[in-house]
């Protein structure tokens, strides 16, 4: 399936001078939404996860699918202060500003098998960010699965030491 047809350029979003890539057409349609999800699957070097760590906010939409698939849990990385419980922190720099992500501390057991899902890697940093999160609370990172990447941007040498794969490379 032609994934790209689904993924829309809205130019100087969020702010000027930004292409942003667009992936709501492709999560409103029904068979690309599935097939996505499945592609995703196939790029796994390993089915073997614990659990699958998706990062707020469009993380959020294939993370839980992906680990429902994978019988594996669903951990949500989310904006500064809006955890209830304790957490770790982990600060990044955007591709348009600056972040502060965080995650439960106890969401993750050492030795657990991770896999770390966002919609687009671009610069990197926030996976970046999210895997030494993960690797601070003992966990392994198996792999990073992201629907699209951003090549000019290099994150994947931002991810260096990590297993990279994306859907859809632009
Ligand atoms: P990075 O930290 O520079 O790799 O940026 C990745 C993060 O920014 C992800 O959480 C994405 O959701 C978001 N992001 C960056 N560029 C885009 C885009 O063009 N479309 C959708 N999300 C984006």
């Amino acid at each position: 399936m032609d994934f790209k047809k689904f993924v829309r350029d809205v130019n100087d979003f969020p702010k000027q001078g930004v292409v942003f890539k667009d992936i709501t057409p492709l999560l409103k349609n029904p068979e690309a939404l599935q097939k996505a999800n499945e592609a995703m699957l196939q790029l796994l070097d390993s089915q073997k996860i614990d659990y699958v760590v998706g990062m707020e906010s469009r993380g959020f939409f294939f993370a839980p699918m992906l680990a429902a698939r994978l019988q594996a849990g669903f951990i949500p990385v989310r904006k500064n202060g809006k955890l209830p419980h304790d957490t770790i922190t982990a600060s990044y720099s955007l591709e348009y500003g600056d972040d502060t992500l965080e995650m439960h501390t106890d969401s993750i057991s050492k030795g657990d098998r991770v896999l770390i899902h966002d919609d687009v890697l671009a610069t990197g940093g926030t996976a970046r960010a999210v895997c030494d999160m993960v690797e601070k609370l003992g966990g392994e990172v198996v792999q990073c699965v992201f629907l699209l990447e951003i090549k000019a941007l290099k994150g994947e040498e931002k991810l260096n030491g990590f297993k990279v794969t994306s859907l859809m490379e632009y």
